[in-house]
């Protein structure tokens, strides 16, 4: 088992967006993350990011927490909720404009996406030169160029080695100055993300290799808020869980989900996803059970190499 850089205690999460109900790619990245908390004897916090509401489906989050529930996956200390935390990332907006971090930002839908049509991935920071006039609504940017050198002295390491795709780089040149609040006013994930890792202490972070193109950008704003509040910019370590796909390789749907998660038994479900995440697949018995054998057979490495997890409706023949 690999050792914790400056004894930090392992601090864990899943943190689902209430736009629908778990499915079993969900499931499996909750069960990556829970697995990987216990077997260090670390704590594992919910967190529910409902920050977009009109993406949210109404009763999505008791959902959530009852199918968690259900599956034996109970979580340390309180849930939190994004939609009560808007003051922490007001706060740091207010920190990140005390140094002018950010800008306002008005380009319309059409031009960004003429930028990307253009293979420019970066926005071209059009609205530096030229702001947009105070009464027009205008997201909120994060000025890459500020804060490289608000960082310099310390310049930021875009290097990093997740636990299960090895070592990784990503170029601040592609991450172009990143929304981190939207022109409709809300906030954008990658700030609420990072606030909310920073406050709960988040040591680790294991979820879906969707997100890993997230990890440059919320390093990014991690060490530029840190270095303005004058405090040490985490060491989060990260494990990015292969996605589970239909078997034709595309996207999981209710059409190709021959069985939802909330209609088979929890215990059928937990050891289908033991095997999704690649534990030897443990006798049927009860979930608890279940739970701490995939515990102590927990090795995130046996994932390494596997491009996407196949998903199968019925639980797949045992593992050696
Ligand atoms: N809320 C994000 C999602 O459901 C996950 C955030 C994260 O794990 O960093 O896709
Ligand atoms: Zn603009």
């Amino acid at each position: 088992m690999e050792t914790q850089p400056g004894n930090q205690p392992y601090v864990g999460r899943f943190a689902p967006s209430p736009s629908g109900d778990l499915h079993f790619g969900s499931l499996v990245c909750a069960l990556a993350s829970y697995l990987d908390a216990k077997a260090f004897g670390g704590e594992w916090l919910l967190r529910i990011e409902d920050i977009d509401p009109p993406r949210e489906q109404p009763g999505a989050k008791r959902a959530m927490l009852k199918c968690l529930e259900r599956h034996g996956l109970f979580w340390d200390r309180e849930v939190v909720y994004q939609s009560q935390r808007y003051h922490l990332y007001r706060d740091a907006l207010h920190t990140l404009a005390s140094r002018n971090l950010i800008y306002r930002c008005s380009c319309s839908r059409k031009r960004l996406s003429q930028l990307r049509n253009e293979g420019k991935n970066a926005y071209d920071r059009h609205c530096v030169y030229t702001p947009p006039p105070p009464d027009r609504a205008a997201a909120w940017r994060l000025d890459l160029n500020r804060a490289q050198q608000l960082l310099s002295g310390n310049p930021l390491n875009t290097h990093f080695e997740d636990v299960i795709l090895g070592a990784q780089h990503y170029q601040l040149a592609d991450q172009g100055d990143f929304v981190i609040h939207r022109k409709d006013g809300l906030h954008a994930y990658n700030l609420a993300v990072v606030v909310d890792d920073l406050a709960q202490g988040i040591s680790h972070v294991v979820r879906g290799a969707d997100l890993l193109s997230s990890v440059g950008p919320q390093h990014i704003l991690a060490s530029a808020l840190c270095r303005a509040l004058g405090t040490a910019p985490p060491l989060w370590r990260y494990a990015h869980i292969p996605l589970v796909t239909a078997q034709d390789g595309g996207k999981l749907s209710k059409q190709n989900r021959a069985e939802s998660i909330d209609a088979s038994p929890a215990t059928n479900n937990i050891q289908r996803a033991l095997a999704a995440l690649r534990v030897p697949v443990p006798e049927p018995a009860s979930i608890e059970d279940m739970l701490n054998f995939g515990i102590r057979n927990w090795q995130p490495k046996r994932l390494s190499g596997v491009s996407r997890i196949e998903y199968s409706a019925v639980p797949s023949s045992r593992h050696p």
